[in-house]
């Protein structure tokens, strides 16, 4: 194989596929490489949003995924801290939305599949290398042009490339090397995810449940099709260190001994092992390009604060960065100067709802909201009807964060 291309892509995620094979169409020469053998787990909640369709579509791959094997979504499902549940069906126009997608129906599916799906499309369009660990960057004080890495044989290899896309994920070598990866706990959160088969009651909706054991975070279930759900509970890392909570044991204790939860989980199977992992929230802008470099995704710390959701925001980061990279190979400058744009661009399509997601996630934070936001959805159609449209665009979101929507809440 070459050892030289025009791009570099290290990590074959969702962020990763998607932005080699925007490149590849555009003709340019890619390299993508990952340090797993495909198909691997990804540990997540594996809810796919509009956001990631809307990718997808552009991509020409949106049919395909109808075909592997996933679980429709049509709503969701809270519960507040004392216990009330509400019942909430996407909107049928939904633009962008957390979960939501348009016809009122998202998709939740294992992302080893899903990842999968992405990246055998992206292998018949550009060069790959599964097995490959990229272990540090090649860099001559000005910019960034290589990578050398471990291949699955132990052997040590370098790569060059006019510019390197760092798509690695949350513990994103390419970023830690560029001293990028500074970890603000306020800003992340930790979270646990394991797969039940044969929970009972699970009805097309994906579950979000706030309860008092892991305040500020939540536990939830997503049922991904064939009887099988993802359960997983996740929480701001600041507040799970200062709280001292433990995760899993309150999750477990929810599953075996919450009412809403118990008589549900009874006879259900737990097929997989208890898996952790980490998200980097959007809430905290982290600079995203250089000499000779991008980051996309969790990379560049791109999770909705609120919903918790990242692989709409990865897969749309990596459609704006293969448009400036694009036009980089053509000018010839793979300067931060000229890569800046990327930035811009991305920012400027997601950085207003990213800051209002926040402003949402630090509102959830309040529990007597929560139950008094639930508790009225309960009584008031209005009010499902305002959480509905949240879920699936902008402008609904905002007036969620706006004063004068309490103020009418308690009048109403
Ligand atoms: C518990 C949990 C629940 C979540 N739930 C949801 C959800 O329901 N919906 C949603 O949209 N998002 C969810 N997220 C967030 C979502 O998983 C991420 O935002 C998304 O995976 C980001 O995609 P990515 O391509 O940037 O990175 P990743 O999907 O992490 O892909 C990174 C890739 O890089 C590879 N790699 C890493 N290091 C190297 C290296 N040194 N060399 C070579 N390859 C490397 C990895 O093998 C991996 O394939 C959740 C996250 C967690 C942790």
């Amino acid at each position: 194989m070459d050892s030289k291309f025009d791009v570099i892509v290290v990590g074959a995620g969702p962020s990763g596929s998607t932005c080699a094979s925007f490149l590849a169409k555009g003709n340019a020469r890619v390299l993508l490489l990952d340090k797993a053998v495909f198909p691997r787990d990804k540990t997540c909640g594996d809810a796919i949003s509009g956001k990631s369709l809307k990718v997808l579509r552009e991509l020409g791959w949106e049919k395909g995924v109808e075909k592997l094997e996933h679980g429709k979504v049509f709503g969701i499902t809270f519960s507040s801290p004392n216990g009330t549940t509400i019942k909430i069906p996407f909107p049928k126009k939904a633009e962008k939305g957390s979960y939501a997608a348009e016809g009122g129906k998202g998709y939740a599916l294992k992302r080893e599949v899903y990842d999968n799906f992405l990246f055998q499309n992206t292998k018949k369009l550009c060069s790959t290398i599964e097995g490959f660990t990229v272990t540090d960057l090649l860099k001559d004080g000005k910019r960034v042009f290589g990578v050398k890495g471990t291949d699955s044989k132990g052997n040590q290899k370098e790569f060059k490339a006019k510019i390197i896309v760092g798509a690695d994920g949350s513990t994103s070598t390419v970023a830690t090397k560029l001293g990028l990866n500074k970890i603000d706990v306020n800003h992340h959160i930790t979270a646990l995810r394991l797969y039940y088969k044969g929970v009972k009651n699970c009805d097309e909706k994906i579950e979000i449940h706030f309860i008092n054991s892991m305040l500020p975070g939540y536990f939830w279930i997503f049922p991904i099709g064939n009887n099988l759900v993802n359960v997983g509970a996740g929480i701001i890392t600041k507040d799970l260190k200062n709280k001292k909570i433990n995760l899993q044991k309150s999750m477990f204790n929810a599953i075996e001994k919450d009412e809403l939860f118990k008589e549900r989980f009874k006879n259900a199977e737990k097929v997989s092992e208890v898996k952790g992992w980490t998200l980097p929230l959007g809430s905290t802008h982290r600079k995203a390009h250089g000499n000779g470099f991008v980051l996309l995704g969790d990379a560049a710390s791109l999770i909705d604060p609120f919903s918790g959701e990242g692989v709409g925001n990865a897969m749309t980061s990596a459609k704006f960065a293969s448009q400036t990279i694009l036009k980089a190979l053509k000018e010839k400058n793979y300067s931060a100067e000229f890569l800046k744009e990327y930035e811009e661009n991305l920012w400027n399509e997601i950085g207003q709802e990213l800051k209002t997601s926040y402003l949402l996630q630090r509102i959830g934070r309040i529990k007597f909201l929560l139950n008094f936001i639930i508790g009225k959805a309960e009584r008031k159609k209005e009010v499902q009807e305002v959480i509905s449209g949240m879920l699936a665009n902008e402008e609904s979101k905002k007036e969620f964060v706006s004063p004068w929507f309490y103020l009418k809440l308690l009048f109403t």
